[in-house]
């Protein structure tokens, strides 16, 4: 492992896709893979947890981050502020770790912007319908929440075309064992010797 620097991937989807559900699985499940916390402003979710899920703080807070350059990116996402803290993604990828990060599209291409080797990765609800049985089924947010997350969501899609991957998230075992397919490609491809 000594010498390759970790690889940096970004998972976007429609809220409710099943993002983080994949996520979490991925870093329990793969070695040497981080993912990174980001920072909002939003109310943490009853199973939420600080540092865990996010690191919650307040509008003024934040701002005080985005003056003092600390964030990759941010972005503001359904009127609340999200952000990437630039420390730890560096440290880990300096440790030869990879990163997965999870940002709405705008901030997925800031980052590929600002470091071009990024792996860009849009995980698809199978419909818009099924979107929406996963939105009530969290059952952390009003109807209104709801619908104002699926009117983002067509746009959101409308971008997927930009991303270096696009995985369905229909049955969540053959989503997840796509994406870890594409995690070690790379790592093939990149040299590192398997474990
Ligand atoms: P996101 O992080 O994209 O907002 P979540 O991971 O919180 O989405 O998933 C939203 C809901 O859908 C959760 O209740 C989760 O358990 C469920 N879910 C995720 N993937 C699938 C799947 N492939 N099939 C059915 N339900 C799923
Ligand atoms: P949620 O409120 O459902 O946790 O996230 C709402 C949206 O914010 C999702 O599309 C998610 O990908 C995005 N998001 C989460 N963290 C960040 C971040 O650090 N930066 C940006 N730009 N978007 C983020």
């Amino acid at each position: 492992m000594m010498g390759r620097r970790g690889q940096l991937y970004v998972l976007s989807a429609p809220s409710g896709t099943g993002k983080s559900t994949l996520i979490d699985r991925t870093v329990h499940e793969m070695p040497n893979i981080w993912h990174s916390v980001s920072a909002t402003t939003r109310k943490p979710r009853d199973y939420e947890k600080e540092g865990v899920h996010y690191f919650f703080m307040d509008r003024q807070s934040f701002q005080n981050k985005i003056k003092n350059n600390q964030f990759l990116e941010w972005a503001e996402v359904h009127n609340e502020y999200y952000g990437t803290p630039c420390e730890g993604v560096d440290q880990h990828l300096a440790l030869s770790e990879d990163v997965i990060m999870d940002l709405d599209v705008q901030g997925a291409l800031q980052v590929k912007r600002r470091r071009p080797d990024t792996k860009l990765i849009f995980i698809m609800p199978p419909s818009i319908e099924i979107l929406r049985e996963r939105l009530m089924s969290r059952r952390s947010e009003s109807e209104e929440r709801i619908l104002k997350r699926l009117s983002v969501a067509e746009e959101e899609i409308s971008h997927k075309g930009l991303y270096d991957h696009v995985v369905v998230n229909d049955v969540l075992e053959d989503a997840f064992q796509e994406l870890v397919a594409i995690i070690n490609e790379n790592r093939k491809s990149s040299g590192e010797a398997s474990p």
